[in-house]
């Protein structure tokens, strides 16, 4: 035996020699064995057992394995905690190979490459990426090995190539600097926390162009053909000597999409919400699509709107034409449910990786897709048909669908050898030994029912077991009764087996019956997985039509059931929208509830609205459903809203005030003004941008000066649409120093000490803040609320409301205007003060001078 076992663990040496950075997987029989160092780490992340190979021996070794059909669900583990893992196959039938099988690593799987739709999230694509930082550019490669996609960009900086990435989520990210990647592979650590990162030195020319030869490359900008080569090199690498599916390629410019930077993609809780409630975020809400596909596609229109009005405009067509027509929308639906993955399956049959039970599946889906055609069928008019594209003849693999009709059986099983995968009928030869090798064994029954008679032998038996084949079995005390010609094989404890010429030459026959069914089978087998190969991008391409089909039914859907219009969108840089709703405070929050609120901005007039109003009045949900509802627009769906016009937008930049979400670590007002910083840089006169609270992170009057500069940079420097809320009733002053801006308040009234939120944006600055009653809502005791309402009503007699919010200086204050010359601090402000030029002051100056004063009187 050990003369067999050094060839077979040289042929692991060999397999981890060439893949030292993945777990390898090596077959043995019907088992997965990992060795070694590879045994210990497994056994540690896959909860196994660990034993030893040649135990006591000097060539011990650790070992653990896994039977090779539960092989999925531990390779999933191990690419969770950011393995790559090797398959070491055998490489022929271990009963057909003298001496030694041949073994060889056939797939490396690494979490960006894996093509497993079974065990992949249906809803996301999976992406692996490249990210090659040049000077002063960068350039990605998005590749989805199992939806055949790759999409490439050229970005001017790295943090808009972080943005992409927030988008995109890939599963792991390759990443190459020409110096260091340490400090970029810090910062992506944190963009993409569950992605694995292979960061490199830059490749050679030669290994470039080797890498890269499947794809043209040459009409590519150069630093982006260096990430494109990158990721198709090390998917090529994975996948051994097979062909690169890759059937929607695409260069995506990114001034053709809406730019939503990481704080806007959080902020806004379109995929993700900031506490982890899948249910609570834009897509969950407006998620009706019925496939994987669609699913997909509806999620990344979602997180990339378009910028370009005629292709807005034609995806709301197909909305439209959807919404339209409830019948051929319902019966739609209806066809959609049972449309399966077909792109990842049409790009597992094209690896070679599809099993029966796949080939089903797809079967399914062909047979589904000609529902849909059905019901398409059903669409009245010719615009509405050429808005979902169907104008154009359309390939529905009619063809395929009826091959494995009448090829596969109702549910095909996982594994071609389990001889239950063809219908009777299918192919006469796979009949004909079908019958033979069934009739052998009923030969055999046949036979043991003579021999019974024939030696009177009531107990006789014949037995089939691996290591001794067919044989006689007869008990103890029934020996006598066997005739002496008989020969004797085995003795066991219950009795004798027998080995006779007859039994020997039926077992013959169902043997080779059964060998021959088992080759008849796997050729069939083989012919019909090359058919499905060739048509494998048509399958593609049908499943590409399909997602488009139900995303626009889906969104259809939506807008019917949820009461949303068509915006009307155009190049304008105007912004309005008459009773507009938040998407997802409408269904949960506030649902039955919620007060739909009107906005118009325009951008040669009033173009930022500061809006004010207590705690709790609605501010934040305003802002946010304004952004939500032109990322709607721009995505090419309906929008929550009674009427919507959206002058196209470029990108939606949004902050919250760094005390509405606290992160650990850095400085909240750092981590605030750093943000800020960014939205002043980036925004165009074209973007939208939503400062919620920003300036809150420090004290009062550093927010308010803060606050107040950002607004007017906003208003006069950059000229973009903007709502700013606020809470510091102060800045509503600003609101009519300018016509750019305009002061709006969500109301509140006050009734018996209880406040009582109208949620109604209306024209004019909050006048009071109610905070007292907020208190009350939140629960402090009743005691503190007592004196608080006493302090309250005192600064209210003295001083009217609005000195309220200055903050704790108040009684100073009081002095300042009552006593006017009691001391001489007081009357050197008050000079000052008297001798003001309010015509040239700014806003900030005027801050400024406040905050001296405040530092003077203190
Ligand atoms: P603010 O930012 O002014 O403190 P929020 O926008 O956070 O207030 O709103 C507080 C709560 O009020 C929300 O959680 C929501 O439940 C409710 N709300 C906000 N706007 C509306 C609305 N238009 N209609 C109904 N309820 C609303
Ligand atoms: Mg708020």
């Amino acid at each position: 035996m050990s003369g067999r076992e050094t060839p077979v663990m040289q042929q692991h040496a060999a397999a981890k020699r060439a893949y030292p950075d993945c777990i390898v997987f090596f077959r043995l029989g019907d088992f997965y064995e990992m060795f070694g160092e590879d045994a210990g780490v497994a056994a540690g992340l896959l909860d196994l057992t660990l034993t030893s190979r040649n135990k006591g021996k000097p060539d011990e070794i650790p070992m653990c394995g896994i039977p090779h059909h539960a092989a999925h669900g531990y390779i999933k583990k191990l690419l969770e905690q950011g393995c790559k893992v090797a398959i070491c196959e055998q490489m022929a039938d271990p009963a057909t190979v003298k001496g030694i099988v041949p073994r060889e690593v056939v797939r490396v799987i690494t979490p960006g490459t894996w093509t497993d739709a079974d065990q992949l999230e249906d809803h996301t694509n999976n992406w692996l990426c490249a990210v090659e930082i040049g000077a002063g550019e960068v350039g990605v490669a998005l590749l989805d090995l199992s939806t055949a996609e790759l999409l490439s960009a050229r970005l001017s900086d790295l943090t808009s190539a972080l943005s992409e990435l927030g988008r995109a989520r890939p599963r792991e990210v390759l990443l190459y600097a020409e110096h260091d990647c340490q400090a970029a592979a810090d910062v992506l650590a944190e963009v993409v926390p569950r992605a694995v990162l292979r960061t490199s030195q830059a490749l050679t020319p030669a290994e470039l162009v080797a890498a890269g030869a499947r794809v043209d490359l040459a009409e590519l900008e150069p630093i982006v053909a260096r990430a494109v080569s990158r990721a198709v090199g090390y998917a090529h690498a994975c996948l051994g000597d097979k062909d690169l599916p890759l059937w929607r390629v695409g260069v995506w410019n990114p001034s053709g999409v809406l730019s939503l930077d990481r704080a806007a993609q959080r902020h806004l809780e379109l995929v993700e919400s900031s506490v982890g409630d899948k249910r609570a975020t834009l897509l969950a809400i407006i998620d009706r699509t019925q496939t994987a596909g669609g699913a997909r596609l509806l999620r990344s229109r979602l997180l990339s709107p378009l910028t370009d009005v005629a292709a807005i405009r034609r995806r709301l067509d197909q909305v439209e034409t959807l919404v339209q027509n409830g019948l051929v929308r319902a019966s739609l639906r209806d066809a959609l449910e049972d449309v399966t993955d077909l792109e990842r399956l049409s790009v597992r049959a094209s690896l070679g990786e599809a099993t029966p039970r796949d080939l089903g599946a797809m079967r399914r889906g062909l047979r589904a897709a000609q529902h849909c055609r059905a019901a398409l069928l059903g669409l009245p008019d010719e615009e509405g048909k050429k808005s979902l594209g169907l104008d154009m003849p359309v390939d529905w693999v009619g063809d395929l669908l009826e091959r494995l009709d009448d090829a596969l059986v109702e549910r095909p099983p996982t594994q071609t050898k389990d001889g239950a995968v063809f219908v009777d009928g299918y192919d006469p030869e796979l009949d004909r030994l079908a019958t033979l090798r069934l009739s052998g064994s009923e030969a055999m029954v046949a036979l043991e029912t003579r021999l019974r008679q024939e030696t009177g032998v009531s107990q006789l038996r014949v037995r089939f077991t691996r290591v001794f084949g067919w044989y006689v079995e007869v008990t103890r005390s029934q020996t006598t009764k066997i005739p002496a010609s008989w020969r004797r094989k085995q003795t066991v404890a219950a009795g004798e087996r027998y080995s006779l010429p007859e039994v020997d030459e039926l077992a013959d026959e169902i043997a080779s019956a059964d060998e021959l069914f088992r080759a008849r089978e796997l050729t069939l087998w083989r012919q019909l997985s090359d058919e499905v190969v060739r048509a494998a991008q048509r399958i593609h391409h049908l499943a590409s039509l399909l997602s488009v089909v139900d995303v626009a039914s889906a969104l259809g859907e939506l807008a019917v059931d949820a009461d949303y219009c068509r915006p009307e969108v155009d190049d304008s840089a105007d912004l309005s929208v008459v009773d507009g709703r938040h998407p997802v405070v409408e269904k949960l929050a506030a649902s039955g509830r919620f007060v739909p609120n009107d906005l118009a901005l325009e951008a040669r007039s009033e173009h930022l609205w500061l809006i004010s109003g207590p705690n709790m009045a609605g501010k934040s949900t305003f802002l946010r459903q304004v952004a939500l509802l032109v990322i709607l627009a721009q995505m090419g769906s309906f929008v929550p809203a009674r009427s919507a016009r959206v002058g196209i937008v470029d990108a939606v930049l949004s902050r919250v005030g760094a005390s509405d979400n606290l992160a650990g670590g850095e400085s909240t007002f750092m981590v605030e003004m750093r943000e800020t910083a960014s939205i002043l840089r980036t925004a165009t006169s074209r973007s939208l941008v939503i400062l919620d609270e920003v300036g809150r992170g420090t004290s009062t009057f550093d927010g308010l000066a803060i606050a107040w500069a950002v607004v007017e940079h906003l208003d006069q420097t950059i000229g973009c649409r903007a709502l700013f809320a606020t809470h510091y009733h102060e800045l509503t002053e600003l609101g009519d120093s300018s016509p750019g801006c305009r002061n709006y308040s969500v109301s509140a009234r006050e009734h018996e000490g209880e406040v009582i939120f109208l949620h109604r944006v209306l024209a004019g600055a909050a006048s009071r803040s109610y905070g007292v009653a907020v208190a009350r809502l939140a629960g402090l005791p009743e005691p503190v609320l007592a004196r608080a309402r006493g302090l309250l009503s005192g600064f209210e007699g003295q001083l009217g409301a609005r000195a309220l919010r200055a903050p704790p200086v108040v009684e100073k204050q009081l002095d300042l205007f009552h006593a006017p010359t009691e001391h001489p601090q007081q009357a050197q402000v008050l000079d000052t003060l008297r001798e003001l030029d309010l015509d040239r002051l700014t806003g900030l100056e005027a801050l400024g001078l406040l905050a001296q004063w405040q530092r003077t009187l203190r």
